[in-house]
């Protein structure tokens, strides 16, 4: 739904998800349009675009609700769908919303083109991770990086040392911007887990399944000797081919949570 959405979608789209989420039949995928000669047409082919989706036989979408705000409402109505939200040991709020003082770890972020706003599924299940895993004086590489999120996370929590790859140039740029937004020390860079030399304490990998298959090899050599391997984004479905692929390298999982259809794993060497 937010790729149908993004393609119509000025500035992207906003997903919502209530904090109590269950079975993941409650989020709310939102794109705001400028209302010119093509919205109605766009919001047809949105129509359609559903209509395919559901025939995949997926979970139930509910019904395109349209309205039409006021020129000059929509970037507020834009930034009051990202409210702080409060995960595990951390807050992540947007860049424009008061710091307020709950003992929560601030994130502080612009929700701009990369993925990792925090709102995700698979960001939050990191996110506790992160809370939990012993991280003081630690090395952190964050595989995959997005908006920085998860490394800032680490670096927050007492990591003497992050390093942060992603393949796509717009995150790397993003996740060095937000890195100093926290005055958070990382080390961004172009690339991938076989870019990077040594190894750390705490690799984290929020990707998709079949990237984790193909990095396993990767994953594996950066990760020292019972260090943590968080690997997320695995979907149920793919999760045993994931699982072969590090059992295969000699990772086994030390903890295991599913959510909305999103397992999250710890594995040590
Ligand atoms: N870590 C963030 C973002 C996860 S989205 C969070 O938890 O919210 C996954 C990111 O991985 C994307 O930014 C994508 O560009 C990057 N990516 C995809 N394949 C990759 C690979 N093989 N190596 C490194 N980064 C990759």
């Amino acid at each position: 739904m937010s790729e149908i959405l993004s393609r119509v979608g000025h500035n992207g789209i906003a997903v919502e998800l209530p904090l109590d989420s269950q079975g993941g039949a409650d989020h709310t995928v939102k794109a705001y349009l400028v209302e010119d000669a093509e919205a109605f047409a766009k919001v047809s082919d949105v129509r359609d675009a559903l209509g395919h989706l559901q025939a995949f036989g997926l979970g139930p979408i509910g019904e395109l609700a349209v309205r039409q705000i006021e020129d000059g409402d929509w970037l507020e109505a834009w930034k009051a769908s990202f409210t702080p939200i409060r995960i595990g040991a951390f807050l992540v709020r947007p860049t424009w919303s008061d710091p307020r003082d709950d003992g929560a770890i601030a994130l502080v972020l612009d929700p701009g083109m990369a993925f990792g706003t925090g709102l995700h599924p698979t960001t939050q299940q990191c996110l506790e991770a992160l809370s939990q895993l012993r991280l003081d004086g630690t090395r952190v590489l964050d595989v995959g990086t997005g908006s920085g999120i998860l490394a800032i996370a680490a670096a927050k929590r007492g990591a003497r040392e992050v390093v942060a790859v992603d393949t796509d140039p717009l995150a790397v740029r993003a996740a060095a911007e937000n890195a100093s937004l926290n005055s958070a020390r990382i080390d961004v860079r172009a690339g991938s887990a076989a870019d990077i030399e040594g190894t750390f304490d705490v690799v984290l990998a929020n990707l998709v399944g079949p990237v984790l298959v193909q990095i396993a090899p990767h994953l594996r050599a950066r990760l020292r000797t019972s260090g943590s391997l968080v690997a997320a984004g695995v979907t149920a479905q793919a999760e045993p081919e994931v699982l072969a692929a590090f059992s295969a390298r000699g990772l086994g999982v030390v903890d295991r949570e599913e959510r909305a259809d999103w397992v999250r794993l710890i594995l040590t060497a």
